[in-house]
């Protein structure tokens, strides 16, 4: 630990002080107040969160971040810390009391070091997932997270949410591509821990306690990120399939057949497909007939030569001849990939077009897929005659985003009064199945009562026990992911 400050002692810092301080320690360039300058920082994507902020504050270096944080803790100010503002479960927003700061890192985006013979690459938190995908392509590696809102999401926003996306399946989440982190902690001082090791059992692993934290521990200001060889052939197909099932059957024909090269597996149900078509102009399903459930799937490798694409044929025919896959198309070019992908990409405007959703990021093992499925779908319809179910996911890592459009004559009103239950169908049928409420999104503000009706006491202790020790006063991004206990 470095730059230690002494914020808990009682302090005689009022709210207006402090903020001049603030203000002082960022300078113009890194404040934005009044309504609408804050707006962007103040309402989360999509809209369906928003909070009051007494300031936006954007650090320009960890030292101002540490100074912001301490002045914080001084004057009892809540923070709550921002990144790309992509989050779906409203974590990035503050409540509505307009006594919080947000302190957004997006004037930290510099590449510290690349070693390319060590395979890492040094970034700050506020750089984008694209501008570390582009910096590692500068040095010919690989950084493999791939997200749909990559151009806008940061790598502080990715560890703190333990950020999953397209290719978990042969590259795991943030979690198992970060080596090493530096984060101002809820008192101001510095853990530096950016250690570029693979090896290193020297104590706790105390970075992956800030990985998945969701701002609630401590502000993530860098961190060390593992790069990969860059594949040299990527071979894309689509398969339309008549059940679930049998994407699972296929998935471990995947395995056996592609091993490590099998990077995303991703399943669609035919009416987000449909949605995605009309609504983006452009989009087209790659198939003449309708199939009840898609499936897009992508291997790589390091070998030149069509040993991929044989490969992958291969598998598609298996699948063919086993009665899983009743049609399939292998992208012959880059645009074609590209097409394919998307429909995969538009989910979330497919979604937006089919009608008011109610939005689940939940995982169950793989194998437990098809009961989830047939399960959730039997006790919706059972509950809410007429729902439309609407599921896309990531089905090779079991994360599937399961949402449900209410029916058609449900105003708003009565679809945020009742999301409850719906809440409460799904996710009974996820945790018997031994799954996660929560896969990739974080809990937020969105499913703090939900984490708290299924996680059981033992474990909410722990979680209350780290954040006790590391944030006492409750300042680090309260409400989020744990409630103050009443
Ligand atoms: C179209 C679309 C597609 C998406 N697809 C995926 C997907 O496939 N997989 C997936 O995992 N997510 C996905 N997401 C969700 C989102 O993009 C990710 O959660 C992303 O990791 C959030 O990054 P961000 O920088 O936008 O974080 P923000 O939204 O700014 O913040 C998210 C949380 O992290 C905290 N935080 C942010 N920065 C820091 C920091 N430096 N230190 C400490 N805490 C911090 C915030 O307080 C908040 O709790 C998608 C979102 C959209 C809009």
């Amino acid at each position: 630990m470095t730059g230690a400050s002494a914020p808990f002692v009682a302090s005689t810092l009022s709210f207006e002080d402090a903020l001049n301080r603030l203000k002082e320690i960022v300078g113009p360039a890194g404040v934005r107040e009044g309504a609408e300058d804050t707006l962007p920082f103040r309402v989360g994507f999509g809209g369906a969160f928003r909070g009051e902020a007494a300031l936006v504050l954007r650090p320009a270096s960890t030292a101002q971040v540490a100074q912001v944080v301490a002045t914080c803790a001084q004057a009892r100010i809540p923070m709550v810390p921002q990144g790309g503002n992509t989050g779906l479960a409203g974590g990035a927003q503050p409540d509505n009391s307009g006594r919080a700061v947000i302190i957004a890192l997006d004037r930290m985006r510099r590449v510290r070091a690349v070693d390319a013979a060590n395979d890492t690459l040094t970034v700050e938190a506020g750089a984008t997932l694209l501008e570390v995908q582009q910096a590692a392509q500068a040095v010919d590696r690989l950084f493999p997270l791939s997200l749909a809102s990559e151009g806008s999401c940061r790598i502080g926003g990715n560890l703190a949410t333990n950020a999953g996306g397209t290719q978990v399946l042969r590259y795991g989440t943030m979690r198992a591509l970060t080596l090493g982190i530096e984060a101002v902690l809820p008192d101001g001082r510095v853990f530096d821990a950016l250690r570029a090791l693979r090896k290193d059992t020297a104590g706790y692993d105390m970075k992956q306690v800030f990985v998945g934290s969701e701002g609630t521990l401590g502000i993530i200001t860098a961190a060390v990120l593992r790069l990969f060889p860059r594949p040299r052939a990527v071979e894309t197909a689509m398969a339309g399939i008549g059940d679930v099932t049998a994407a699972i059957r296929l998935l471990c024909l995947a395995r056996a057949r592609l091993g490590d090269g099998l990077s995303a597996f991703e399943l669609m149900r035919a009416p987000s497909v449909e949605f995605a078509v009309a609504a983006v102009p452009g989009l087209s399903s790659p198939f003449a007939g309708r199939h009840a459930w898609y499936l897009l799937i992508e291997a790589s490798g390091q070998a030149e030569g069509d040993g991929l694409r044989q490969a992958l044929e291969g598998l598609l025919e298996a699948g063919l001849e086993e009665g899983l896959v009743e049609d399939a198309v292998v992208a012959a070019s880059g645009d074609q990939r590209r097409r394919l992908w998307a429909l995969r990409e538009a989910q979330a405007e497919a979604q937006k077009h089919a009608g008011r959703g109610v939005k689940h990021d939940i995982s169950v093992p793989v194998s437990a897929i098809p009961e989830f499925i047939a399960r959730a779908d039997a006790a919706l319809q059972r509950a809410f005659p007429g729902i439309l179910p609407f599921t896309f996911g990531h089905v090779g890592d079991g994360n599937l985003h399961y949402n449900p459009v209410v029916p058609r004559d449900w105003s708003e009103a009565t679809r945020v009064a009742r999301q409850g239950e719906i809440n409460r169908v799904v996710h009974d049928v996820v945790v018997t199945l031994g799954g996660s409420i929560s896969a990739e999104h974080g809990l937020g503000q969105l499913r703090v009562a939900e984490a708290e009706h299924y996680k059981s006491a033992v474990e909410l202790d722990l979680m209350r026990a780290v954040k006790a020790a590391l944030d006492p006063l409750g300042l680090m991004n309260p409400g989020k992911v744990l409630r103050a206990r009443t």
